[in-house]
């Protein structure tokens, strides 16, 4: 039977760390910020809002949340980020994605402040992320490689196999295990025999967003298998990517859904704030972000 990752207590662990650093830096006046931005009234976008400015409380993070309708204007919404990235109590922006149909999603992230990106949306910070030189890293594959570490789980020299291409998760996973040494191999809809590539998989990563489309025949023997997906079964229950009770008599360790990655998520957030205050307040960086 898999050892099971516990993202919720990792997670615990390192909001716990930043507490105390934020209360180091309210020492010297500086409290750190994050304003949240949220457009339309889907629910799931919703409730991670609230569940980030919850996190940024129990921190002693400071946050602001905008709330705008649906119908606001591209124009409207540009302004509002232009205001945040030039308002000096804020130190991270972040805007809530996916955005109602009709906002284009890039020019918005573009208009973020690089500096105050602590999604790690902004062109400019995926480049960074490219050549391994990082101010922020999104917050997903971040949140996967400090559980790695944590867990005591090597990266170099494996064979890690993601499967999803996306921008947010899979990309940057991609790029971050082959940073940490890793032999990485990217699949997506396009991919040919899927079970195959993943059964060569030492730590498999699946964010793919379809409910438990990763079954125990895809993976080898002793692998460690992190599940981003946030999906519901046919019962509208949450659950993962991965078909989570058979694969876990295969693996070696897993995550579960909930409480594996989304944790983790929200816990890179506040420690990609915390940097971003820090660096705008010239305070060397003590810990990097994984
Ligand atoms: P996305 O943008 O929808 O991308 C899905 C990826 O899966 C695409 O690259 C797609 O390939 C690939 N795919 C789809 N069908 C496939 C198939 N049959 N075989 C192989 N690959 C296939 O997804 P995402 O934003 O990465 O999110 C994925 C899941 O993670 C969702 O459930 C989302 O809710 C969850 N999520 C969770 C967190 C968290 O904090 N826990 C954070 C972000 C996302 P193509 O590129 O060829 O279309």
């Amino acid at each position: 039977m898999a050892k099971l990752i516990n993202g919720q207590a990792i997670s615990a662990e390192i909001k716990a760390e930043i507490a105390l650093e934020v209360q180091e830096l309210k020492q010297k006046g500086i409290i750190p910020g994050l304003a949240v931005v949220l457009v339309g009234s889907d629910p799931a976008s919703q409730t991670y809002v609230n569940l980030k400015e919850k996190a940024c409380a129990a921190a002693g993070i400071y946050s602001e949340k905008y709330a705008l309708p649906s119908t606001t204007h591209q124009d409207e919404l540009f302004d509002l980020v232009n205001r945040l990235n030039h308002k000096k109590e804020i130190h991270g922006i972040l805007v809530q994605m996916p955005l109602p149909d009709g906002l284009d999603e890039e020019s918005v992230i573009e208009t973020i402040d690089p500096w105050k990106d602590v999604d790690a949306f902004h062109p400019s910070n995926v480049g960074r992320i490219m050549i391994g030189n990082y101010r922020f890293l999104p917050c997903t594959p971040a949140g996967i490689m400090e559980m790695l570490r944590r867990e005591k789980i090597a990266v170099a020299g494996k064979n890690c196999v993601v499967v999803g291409r996306s921008n947010i998760v899979g990309k940057p996973m991609a790029m971050l295990l082959m940073h940490a040494n890793g032999t990485v191999t990217v699949c997506h809809s396009k991919t040919k025999d899927l079970a195959d590539v993943c059964r060569r998989a030492d730590i498999l990563v699946a964010s793919v967003g379809r409910p438990k489309f990763i079954t125990a025949d895809m993976v080898k023997p002793g692998a460690c298998v992190i599940d981003v997906g946030m999906d519901r079964d046919e019962n509208g229950k949450l659950c993962g990517d991965v078909d989570f009770e058979p694969v876990s008599k295969v693996a070696s360790a897993i995550t579960p859904v909930p409480r594996g990655v989304g944790p983790m998520t929200i816990a890179m957030l506040l420690r990609n704030t915390l940097t971003a205050a820090k660096i705008q307040n010239a305070i060397p960086n003590r810990k990097k972000v994984c």
